[in-house]
């Protein structure tokens, strides 16, 4: 979906910045980008229409996450940590000045 997006949006930065952030595994859910492919050909041997998968597979990786993926996800994971940490705290604070029951 992602890189499908980039086909009408190719500037758009948001695609890869959610890319990363889904399929890097960084918003909780397991790493499977594209990149992570191990060219074992599983998926080709079964694939019904014979889909390059492989190749797509390097496609998508080449334009969506470039070079570096691994510090782009130690970035982001970095940030949206900060960032979950800042929540967290605001919540805390706001809880123990705002939400206090009388
Ligand atoms: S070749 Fe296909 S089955 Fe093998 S790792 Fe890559 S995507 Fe997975």
């Amino acid at each position: 979906m992602f890189y499908n997006n980039t086909a009408f949006f190719p500037h758009s930065r948001e695609n890869k910045f959610l890319y990363i952030g889904h399929l890097g595994g960084i918003m909780g859910d397991t790493p499977s980008y594209a990149g992570l492919c191990k060219h074992c050909g599983k998926c080709e041997r079964i694939c019904p229409q014979h889909i390059p998968i492989q190749k797509q597979l390097e496609e998508v990786s080449a334009v969506m996450e470039g070079r570096g993926m691994v510090v782009k996800r130690f970035a982001m994971k970095a940030v949206m940590g900060g960032a979950m940490w800042v929540l967290g705290m605001g919540g805390r604070v706001n809880r123990a000045v705002v939400g206090r029951k009388k």
